[in-house]
């Protein structure tokens, strides 16, 4: 990577602000998936065991005003009153992360009541050696998201007060342009990545620009419209791409095959035709369904029907069939790195979770390297039990796809080059 990286600094003394993901899903008032808080441990462990006098760290939770929004809908819908505050206090406040992360941590994290002001100051000044403090959610400040670059700066440099040295480990942050993630950096001279971020930047950019081959990518969930660009960029790179999932009807139908109700962006039809001529002029194996288990309705308990490729009027796919998991499985079998977004059908539903299964299955077993991201896929993977026989589990569901996309992510092109 020619980024900097924590191993780069001396921390001796040094005050340290720290950019970590610690978006995590909340249940009842609780973390309910404390994968993210764990994944940053070791480069917070690393900075305060190298001697940093202080550390500050920061991180988002979910998206108070948008999410508020959304609620209120709902609630609106349903005739039902709506307190915005109250839902805010209850589902975006970190003490709840703060109490999951200084169990793992053990030791003391203090809570700071916002990101600026001055009793936030007076609590940082205070910090005692080796002290460590989270601010509260960076997206109670309008500044954090705006799309304004000064009002961005301004919050930006507020946060630079607190530390001496910048540390970014939110990857699942970094397709951010935003005040904490981006901005804050350059107010640093030392602005470097934590283990986390050189991970997930080392392992895809191993899948764009050093891949071992043959090389597979497996892409599926519901919208063709969020990976348009992962698919078009993919073929340049792989091998193989195979594609199940809600998008591949949107394909077949380019194809001119019937997929009854199944998903169909139809105006991505011509797009997804195009991918396909570009394919096969590049000599890509593309992979779509040959089969499928269609459903009489989008419910758990639907009737279902094992159909080949065409699916009848009235039915909709809802997962890969058992030929075309075997054919995917085949497929990965044969590569030495598979890059994995998106399940093979809904999964959620226990009905339409065997192709997902299956091809997880089979990139377990393949010994290829494997990288897999988005937020599905890992849930899958998690569930399967055979988490540890993959080489990368991303820790960002949009950064990991915009990262694909071959796209520069603000978090990553704001650190420091390595001379
Ligand atoms: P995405 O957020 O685009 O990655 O999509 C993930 C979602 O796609 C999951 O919730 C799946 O249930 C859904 N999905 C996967 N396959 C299908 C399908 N064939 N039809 C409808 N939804 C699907």
């Amino acid at each position: 990577m020619n980024k900097k990286t924590v191993r780069d600094v001396d921390f001796g003394g040094k005050r340290v602000l720290m950019r970590v993901d610690f978006n995590v899903p909340m249940k009842n008032g609780a973390v309910a998936d404390d994968t993210r808080i764990r994944a940053a441990l070791p480069t917070i462990r690393y900075v305060l065991e190298r001697g940093a006098g202080s550390l500050v760290l920061m991180s988002h939770l979910g998206d108070p005003r948008k999410d508020a929004g959304k609620a209120r809908e709902k609630a609106e819908k349903a005739g039902k009153p709506f307190d915005e505050k109250a839902y805010i206090e209850a589902k975006h406040r970190m003490a709840p992360v703060v109490a999951c992360f200084a169990g793992h941590l053990g030791r003391e994290v203090k809570l700071a009541p916002a990101c600026l002001g001055p009793e936030t100051e007076r609590m940082v000044a205070a910090l005692p050696a080796g002290g460590v403090l989270m601010l509260e959610n960076t997206r109670f400040h309008k500044e954090e998201t705006s799309a304004d670059a000064a009002e961005r700066d301004r919050m930006a440099r507020a946060l630079a007060a607190y530390g001496d040295v910048f540390v970014n480990d939110a990857f699942g942050s970094a397709h951010r342009d935003h005040a904490s993630t981006a901005s804050v950096g350059k107010f640093f001279r030392e602005n470097v990545a934590g283990f986390l971020m050189e991970k997930e930047i080392d392992y895809l950019s191993r899948a764009l620009e050093n891949p071992d081959r043959p090389y597979a990518a497996v892409l599926g969930g519901a919208k063709i419209g969020d990976k348009l660009k992962v698919v078009e960029n993919l073929l340049t790179k792989v091998d193989t791409l195979i594609v199940g999932g809600g998008m591949a009807y949107t394909f077949l139908k380019a194809q001119g095959h019937a997929i009854g109700q199944s998903l169909c962006d139809a105006g991505k039809i011509p797009y997804a035709g195009r991918m396909l001529a570009e394919a096969r002029k590049r000599g890509v194996n593309f992979l779509l369904p040959v089969d499928n288990v269609a459903a009489d309705k989008f419910d758990a308990n639907a009737e279902t029907r094992a159909v080949g490729v065409e699916i009848p009027e009235g039915w909709m796919a809802l997962d890969i069939g058992p030929k075309t998991t075997e054919l995917y499985a085949q497929a990965i079998r044969g590569a030495r790195m598979v890059v994995w977004n998106g399940p093979m059908g809904c999964f959620e539903m226990p009905k339409f979770a065997d192709g997902t299964m299956g091809v997880c299955r089979a990139i377990a077993a393949s010994g290829a390297v494997s990288i897999v991201g988005g937020g599905d896929s890992v849930a899958a993977v998690n569930k399967s039990g055979l988490a540890a026989r993959f080489t990368h589990i991303s820790t960002g569901g949009g950064a990991s796809l915009e990262f694909l996309e071959g796209k520069q992510l603000p978090g990553i092109a704001a650190l420091s080059p390595r001379e």
